[in-house]
């Protein structure tokens, strides 16, 4: 018997993988539905097709080009290598729910994880009732109890997400980053006259989005903050009987904060080996984490000057050509094409090599 805690993307998808291969799996969620409250912009990278069928009604929208705004307002704009998706999180979360059930995983709503009977990971408590499992997982986000009460969660570090649907003019086929607005911020179009409005920030979070909403014009319609979880490479992903995975597992990208993608391909690996799934998906996804983490770290020390001098530096055509030949979700992949073909962002390290 395997219980899985928490019906987010990472949960639901983990218990149709294993639920698919013949397991008998329980996944409890504590609220009363899927997919509810929404704490995302709910946007990925065509690489999600290659994980789900896309062509589906969770997918509001599609964008084919990013603008990136300095500081000053300046900005450049980037053929997007592949479509974005836009979707709804609340639809998207519940697809995959359907997708859990279908392949025979048991779901229970209003089914809390509250630990475990006297330390022992075979007996755990959901709400107020004890259930014995061989396997326990916690999928339960950014604040995992699975994770606390089984001493993996460490001194994990985490950004705010503020973000509110607002009405505004956007173009609904591209969607903007603005640096240097907290870490970043972003408006994400789920039509012409609706976008998401957000930044994440370590501190000030509100002040900051405050700032950009301003900038735009957008009229909140509704929030859809959170908390993000910050990558720690060091940690512990599996421990007796007991794994986690997702944002319980830090398992989301300091560049974009996006942890969508990275929770799904981290399932396909725990669905083929338990023993072996804290180095599988290390091994898939770890190298992209770090190279992201590390990337976080230098771009925290950016000044507004630094972010306006980067942005004019990738007006150039050869800059721009390797962003558009990518996909924003392997940024291993192109970092050393961009610091070969222009030496002067090599300024940009020095921040972490000299400092
Ligand atoms: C403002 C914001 C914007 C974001 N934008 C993007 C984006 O555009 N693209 C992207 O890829 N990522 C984005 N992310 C990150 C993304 O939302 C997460 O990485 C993703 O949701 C992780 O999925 P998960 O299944 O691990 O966790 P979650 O989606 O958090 O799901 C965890 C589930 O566990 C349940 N749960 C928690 N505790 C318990 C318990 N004790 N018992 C039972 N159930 C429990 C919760 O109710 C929830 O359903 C954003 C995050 C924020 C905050």
């Amino acid at each position: 018997m395997i219980s899985i805690i928490g019906a987010g993307p990472a949960g639901s998808y983990l218990a149709h993988l294993l639920a698919s291969r013949g397991e008998k799996v329980n996944l409890y969620e504590e609220h009363s539905v899927i997919g509810s409250p929404i704490q995302c912009t709910g946007i990925t990278t065509s690489s999600l097709k290659g994980i789900l069928d896309m062509d589906q009604d969770f997918v509001l929208n599609k964008a084919k080009y990013a603008r990136i705004f300095s500081a000053n307002n300046n900005f450049i704009e980037v053929k997007l290598k592949g479509t974005n998706y836009i979707f709804d999180r609340d639809r998207f979360d519940r697809h995959i729910g359907e997708l859990a059930i279908n392949s025979g995983a048991k779901l229970h709503l209003k089914s809390k994880y509250n630990g475990c009977k006297d330390n022992r990971t075979k007996k755990i408590k959901i709400n107020n009732e004890f259930k014995e499992t061989d396997i326990l997982i916690g999928a339960d986000g950014p604040f995992s109890s699975v994770a606390k009460s089984n001493n993996m969660f460490n001194n994990r570090k985490f950004v705010y997400g503020v973000q509110a649907r607002c009405n505004l003019k956007c173009e609904e086929d591209k969607i903007d980053f603005y640096l240097g607005y907290g870490c970043f911020g972003w408006v994400v179009p789920e039509n012409n006259k609706v976008a998401r409005i957000g930044i994440a920030a370590y501190d000030k979070a509100n002040i900051e989005f405050e700032k950009l909403r301003k900038l735009r014009e957008g009229k909140i319609i509704n929030y859809q903050s959170g908390m993000i979880p910050i990558y720690d490479p060091k940690v512990i992903t599996s421990k007796d009987n007991v794994y986690l995975i997702g944002d319980s597992a830090t398992q989301v990208k300091a560049t974009t904060y996006g942890g969508i993608i990275q929770s799904l391909l981290a399932a396909k690996e725990m669905s083929k080996s338990f023993e072996d799934y804290d180095k599988n998906w290390r091994k898939a996804i770890g190298r992209d984490l770090w190279t992201s983490l590390y990337a976080r770290k230098i771009m925290d020390r950016f000044s507004k000057k630094d972010y306006n001098e980067l942005v004019r530096l990738f007006t150039q055509k050869r800059l721009k050509k390797v962003l558009e030949e990518n996909d924003r979700d392997y940024l291993t992949k192109f970092i050393f094409q961009l610091l070969s073909k222009e030496p002067r962002l090599l300024k940009f390290l020095k921040y972490t090599l000299f400092n």
